[in-house]
């Protein structure tokens, strides 16, 4: 259980391991318990807004060639992205396990604020360790999470981002592990995180298989969504591994273009290592020191990928093609001008692959996943579009 062909494991330090076998313990009873995922998805019901609908997207359907557009609507979530369902499931599992405060690591800030939400929410003290870089790009986020009364810890190491805040939260939850749980963002980290993570995020799945077959008598031909760690994507895929016709299509970001070193395509453009706990695909110099994830869009920027992914590219299931920023963009404005919604640029970047993948005869209904909104990106894309 705890790989996924040679990807995974549980490469930590000694003082970590036994905090992690209790965890994977904890998180196999609780997963196993009907009052669990009863108390779970009532939260998803009342407090998160789900099911989100999955939209016919009539417009922009039109202005491509024979083909239905579906959006899996993760951005009318609170909190405005798919990040909640994961927060809530951890915070569950920690109220389960008699821990009183959460800690979490955060790239953009998105996840620090899911995570600030829920602590609020079930009334939980809450730390979280952000780069000093990022908080200095994610003014907004970082003010977010101060109201909701979380701590936030700056973090100075190495390029003072994801990667290292990710490396803190790890090191200090060493010292603090009795009361406190660590929530992680995405389906990375040690062993029980990627399987756990997408246990929490199968839902979006699991919905758009049931809404696929009620609103448009059939399931799609191809189902697309954005990889950063790969928590969106792996919970819209999960639910459809099995049904062989549909074609499943990860989109990671090139940034500037695969050429110029600036991007974030961890499959693509990766190679085999180990990171935050996990042996997975990683963006490496020629000495096998990370490198720096480069994307427009922050919630992309993260030089690993969940070994799960790592595994479904290598067994063939799952498809993973590369979307520049500039593409991204441009299906940014598409979106807003034919339906009405403002993406995520994560988002967005799905959407660019769709552009593409309307060209094969075959895709009549493609499903994407738009896991989140661009309320967040607006001040970026402006600043983008000024300076073009
Ligand atoms: C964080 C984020 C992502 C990327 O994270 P995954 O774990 O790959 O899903 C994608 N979209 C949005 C809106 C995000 O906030």
């Amino acid at each position: 259980m705890s790989f996924f062909g040679d990807y995974g494991g549980l490469y930590v330090g000694e003082t970590l391991v036994t905090p992690l076998l209790e965890l994977k313990q904890a998180a196999q009873n609780a997963l196993q318990d009907d009052t669990f995922w009863s108390e779970y998805n009532e939260l998803l019901r009342q407090y998160v807004g789900r099911p989100s609908p999955c939209y016919f997207a009539q417009r922009l359907s039109g202005s491509l060639s024979n083909v239905k557009i579906w959006l899996k609507r993760e951005d009318l979530n609170h909190t405005g992205a798919h990040k909640i369902n994961n927060t809530i499931g951890q915070a569950l599992l920690a109220k389960r396990m008699n821990k009183h405060r959460l800690i979490a690591e955060t790239g953009a800030g998105q996840h620090g604020v899911a995570t600030a939400t829920v602590a609020a929410l079930m009334g939980y003290e809450c730390k979280v360790f952000m780069g000093e870089e990022d908080i200095r790009r994610q003014q907004p986020n970082v003010q977010r999470m101060k109201l909701l009364g979380a701590e936030v810890i700056p973090v100075s190491s190495g390029s003072a981002t994801l990667k290292d805040a990710m490396n803190e939260t790890l090191r200090y939850w060493s010292d603090v592990v009795d009361d406190t749980f660590y929530v992680v963002g995405t389906v990375a980290g040690p062993d029980p995180y990627p399987w756990m993570v997408r246990e929490f995020q199968k839902v979006i799945g699991a919905e758009s298989r049931c809404q696929m077959l009620e609103n448009a008598g059939v399931l799609p031909d191809c189902v697309i969504a954005a990889v950063g760690g790969g928590s969106n994507a792996i919970g819209i895929f999960y639910s459809f591994l099995s049904d062989d016709a549909v074609e499943l299509v990860g989109v990671e970001a090139a940034g500037r273009g695969l050429d110029s070193g600036e991007h974030a395509a961890s499959i693509t453009a990766g190679r085999v290592g180990i990171l935050h706990g996990a042996k997975s695909m990683l963006l490496q110099d020629e000495n096998g020191q990370i490198r720096e994830a480069y994307s427009i869009s922050a919630g992309l920027d993260y030089p690993g990928v969940g070994p799960e992914h790592a595994f479904l590219r290598d067994a063939g299931r799952v498809r993973y093609e590369t979307i520049t920023d500039k593409e991204a963009l441009e299906a940014f404005k598409q979106l807003c001008k034919f339906e009405g919604i403002i993406p995520a640029l994560e988002s967005s970047h799905a959407l660019a692959q769709a552009f593409k993948e309307v060209k094969n005869e075959k895709n009549r209904n493609i499903l994407i996943c738009l896991s989140g909104r661009g309320d967040k990106d607006l001040q970026h894309v402006q600043k983008i579009l000024k300076n073009l």
